[in-house]
């Protein structure tokens, strides 16, 4: 029980996370941010007001009960915070490293208005790391069996989500992923500097030791189709779509498909999915040279550019806007800055000059001014007309995705908008096809961990729903 009174407790500076020192981290991949102890912790969650009216839980876009696992910290009962937790985050120790908690529950943490807000996300990462570390992490319950079988399309943050959550409700579940194993961003592009892949496996072999099934290597749209998955040779009778944003944008100037230039999902995925900072122990190499610009100037391309920084290159972020416009989450900024990343700021690319074998071998940039802010209040950058080239022998894109079309163009009846979002009822998420869900950043666009959790979480109440109604109608 926290004993303190609220103004002893506003007095009890942050405690700031221990991170390893940037000339080590920029040599290795292990994880930046080293945890903190459980003195700490208890420290920590002592700041935390109890708030009768806790503006902490409606930031959290899945309503995770914050004073009440922050209470269960004070009185140093870890497993029994962590279970607090779980009770509405299936991935505590993901959105606990991953969550931009500065613009959500920390935002609005009530302590933040005089001091700085409780470290909500470190201690979210604290007991789910302390549950892992010591072994005590228990199985979540099954209901009994509904007779049911749904599919689960995509292994990403929204399509876990749906698995955990359509299994604890007794349906039998199997996941089909296109990639050789699961995890979606949160292995293939969110770096292990920021996110180790036993924090993701871990959470997969409780979905397995659950009952959920998982097929990999299967593109659906291509191996199969939804209808045959919803036919009798699959026999699935309600289908989850988690399979995200993955088609990169780039920006349509000259010299844009030289040698040397690589999608910001291209690059992570060859060097976190298929291995290549192991190369030569994995056979997949990655061609990158010494100078490497990265164009944008969002967690994307902080997580390009500190990657590239680890493979060894002098790395230069290019971005059209000022660092106060810059999207990136501020620790992901700071990051970048202290790990020795150079920021050309107001600066457009506007050619990529190759060499006679087509391979990259300068940029050239536009320097931009800011106007007065619009009716949304952003600046739009304008070119000034003066231009300047320099150097460079890999070029990454980071500027977002949008959604790949393979199942919507097997599905004619799934309805999308012109960018390819699949369309979704607002209250159940089921799409223009009947017993179709979806959920995470393929309704959405590009988006956050959490808001594809938050979705996956309604669409698996809409599909239980939806199962329970049909017997209902059969019966
Ligand atoms: C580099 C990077 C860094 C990011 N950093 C953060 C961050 O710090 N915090 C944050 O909140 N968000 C971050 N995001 C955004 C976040 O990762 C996404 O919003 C989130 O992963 C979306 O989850 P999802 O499950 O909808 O899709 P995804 O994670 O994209 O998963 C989709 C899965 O579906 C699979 N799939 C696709 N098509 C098919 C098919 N036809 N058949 C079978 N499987 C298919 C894919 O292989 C993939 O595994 C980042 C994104 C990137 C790219
Ligand atoms: S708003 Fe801050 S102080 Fe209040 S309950 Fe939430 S974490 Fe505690």
């Amino acid at each position: 029980m926290n004993t303190l009174k609220p103004k002893e407790r506003m007095q009890i500076q942050r405690n700031e996370m221990p991170e390893q020192k940037p000339e080590e981290r920029v040599h290795n991949f292990n994880e930046v941010p080293l945890g903190f102890d459980p003195e700490m912790a208890v420290l920590e969650a002592t700041r935390c007001l109890d708030c009768k009216k806790p503006e902490c839980i409606a930031g959290c876009p899945v309503g995770i009960d914050i004073p009440g696992f922050l209470n269960k910290i004070v009185d140093q009962d870890f497993a029994g915070a962590a279970a607090k937790i779980r009770e509405t985050n299936f991935l505590p120790a993901i959105c606990g490293r991953v969550c931009p908690q500065d613009q959500q529950c920390e935002l609005v943490c009530i302590v933040g208005r005089k001091n700085k807000p409780v470290s909500i996300g470190y201690l979210e990462r604290f007991v789910s790391d302390y549950e892992r570390d010591n072994g005590i992490r228990t199985t979540p319950e099954v209901a009994p069996p509904t007779g049911h079988s749904m599919a689960v399309v995509g292994s990403g943050p929204a399509g876990l989500t749906a698995a955990y959550e359509l299994r604890k409700r007794g349906h039998e579940v199997t996941v089909f992923e296109a990639f050789h194993r699961g995890g979606g961003v949160l292995v293939y592009g969110i770096p292990r500097f920021r996110l180790p892949l036993e924090v993701i496996d871990e959470d997969i072999r409780t979905l397995e030791e659950m009952g959920v099934k998982f097929q990999y290597d299967a593109i659906v749209g291509k191996s199969m189709t939804l209808d045959e998955l919803m036919g009798p040779e699959f026999g699935f009778s309600s289908i989850f779509l988690g399979t995200g944003a993955g088609l990169p944008k780039m920006l349509g100037i000259k010299g844009e498909n030289l040698n040397g230039i690589y999608s910001a999902n291209e690059y992570l995925t060859r060097i976190y999915m298929m291995g290549a900072l192991h190369f030569p122990e994995y056979v997949t190499p990655i061609h990158q040279g010494a100078k490497v610009g990265v164009i944008g100037a969002g967690n994307t391309a902080m997580d390009v550019a500190r990657t590239a920084k680890r493979m060894g290159a002098e790395v230069t972020v290019y971005y059209r806007r000022s660092r106060e416009e810059a999207p990136a989450r501020k620790e992901e900024l700071r990051h970048a800055t202290e790990e020795f990343i150079n920021f050309k700021f107001l600066t457009n690319p506007v050619e990529f000059i190759g060499d006679e074998n087509y391979t990259l071998k300068a940029i050239k940039c536009e320097v931009m001014t800011l106007a007065e802010p619009d009716e949304s209040g952003r600046r739009k950058p304008i070119g000034t007309g003066e231009f300047f080239t320099e150097d460079v022998d890999t070029v990454v894109f980071s500027l977002g995705c949008n959604v790949n079309p393979i199942i919507a163009e097997a599905t004619p009846e799934l309805k999308t908008d012109k960018w390819g979002v699949v369309s979704a009822d607002r209250g159940t998420l089921e799409t223009s096809k009947k017993g179709v869900f979806a959920g995470g950043d393929i309704i959405t666009g590009g988006a956050k961990v959490i808001t594809a959790m938050g979705q996956a979480k309604i669409a698996a109440q809409a599909m239980h729903d939806y199962v329970m109604s049909l017997e209902m109608e059969t019966a």
